[in-house]
């Protein structure tokens, strides 16, 4: 029997093993080497990270650029004005309006919000305190808008997950639009509607026929707060701004009250002994969430029971999470607050197209109107 030891072909076939064994661990001790030492060679930053899932990269590498919209953005932190590809500005704007723990269809649902606002925007001479700019990023002019570093601050060891879970929403969607009659909409939205969004005459100036009060059931979380507001404090408040409405603190219970509300609950008019004064007004006087409130007397003043946060028109983010949590679409979800339209897909010439008719985009809200 001839032995395999002397076999040529096994001996060269031992020989080539051994040779990619030596190879195998001169590359593992040098890979070690360079760990221990933390000289490896400079990854690209999207790669930098060892977060499982897709990277920054793999995630734009899906969404077509070559229809990219263009905008103007102003910083108002940095003072600068940029240029951005539309899509990559939604998503800080998502991940500075929204919390990133809600619901993932309520994330897309606020990314089309915040796209077809910020077109609107570009549609009507854009930002109103710098003309140069489509949107800034000063959530008390425009909307929110994080920057990577402000994400990685805000989000720390949770920053890669968290963009990446913000950014595949806004591709989703991307493009996606909400449309009334063929036009894009002033999609306005807000953090928590209290159970009933408002008529958007009762806020701004204009009616517009997708931006009706409708029910809002399932706020989560919904936002209440009571603001207690000492008798002198009151006072002062109101007699600075309001010399001759004639309230003292003998006759405040009597002379303090609610004129008049909206069929939402949201105050219309507050009196203030002569003078009245508009729900608003009492909002940002007394420093309130929302302009849905009620008012008690405790022994040393007034107490406001306030109910949601913000505007109360349009899209309530809250309410979003909560249909979301109920197993809504977004655009079911964009339907709900968002009366009788549309969602189509912008182009980069700025045309609309309407492509998808998908069940949603002709459903009737979820909640019907009036009901609990
Ligand atoms: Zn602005």
């Amino acid at each position: 029997m001839k032995s395999f030891r002397n076999n040529p072909i096994v001996l060269a076939g031992m020989a080539i093993l051994l040779l990619a064994l030596l190879v195998a661990l001169i590359l593992f001790a040098r890979t070690a080497l360079k760990d221990a030492c933390g000289q490896g060679n400079p990854l690209p930053r999207e790669n930098a990270f060892a977060t499982p899932g897709p990277t920054l990269l793999d995630l734009y590498a899906t969404y077509d650029r070559t229809e990219a919209v263009q905008i103007r953005v102003y910083d108002h932190r940095a003072d600068r004005l940029v240029t951005m590809d539309l899509e990559e500005y939604v998503v800080g704007v998502v991940a500075a309006e929204m919390p990133v723990r809600y619901e993932f269809e309520a994330l897309k649902a606020q990314a089309v919000a915040s796209r077809t606002y910020t077109l609107y925007s570009v549609a009507h001479g854009g930002c109103h305190t710098n003309p140069d700019a489509d949107v800034c990023t000063n959530s008390k002019c425009c909307q929110a808008f994080s920057t990577h570093e402000r994400m990685q601050q805000t989000w720390g060891d949770d920053y890669v997950k968290n963009y990446n879970l913000v950014a595949q929403a806004v591709i989703d969607t991307a493009g996606e639009v909400v449309t009334y009659d063929g036009r894009l909409c002033d999609a306005l939205y807000h953090a928590c509607s209290g159970g009933r969004t408002e008529d958007s005459e009762n806020v701004y100036a204009n009616a517009l026929p997708y931006l009706r009060g409708v029910d809002s059931p399932y706020e989560d979380p919904m936002r209440t707060e009571d603001v207690e507001i000492g008798f002198d404090a009151f006072l002062a408040l109101i007699t600075e701004k309001y010399p001759e409405c004639g309230v003292t603190e003998d006759n405040a219970e009597d002379e303090v009250r609610i004129a008049e509300t909206y069929e939402s609950g949201r105050v219309k008019t507050l009196r203030l002994g002569k003078t009245e004064i508009t729900g608003k007004e009492a909002r940002s006087l007394f420093n309130l969430r929302s302009t849905m409130f009620t008012i008690t007397w405790a022994e040393d003043g007034i107490v406001f029971h306030t109910k949601g946060y913000g505007h109360g028109v349009g899209l309530s983010q809250n309410g979003a999470n909560g249909l979301a949590k109920r197993g809504a679409s977004y655009e079911e979800i964009l339907h709900q607050y968002y009366t009788g339209v549309t969602i189509g897909t912008i182009r980069a010439d700025g045309t609309i197209d309407f492509p998808r008719e998908t069940p949603g985009s002709t459903a009737a809200p979820l909640v019907p109107e009036g009901s609990e």
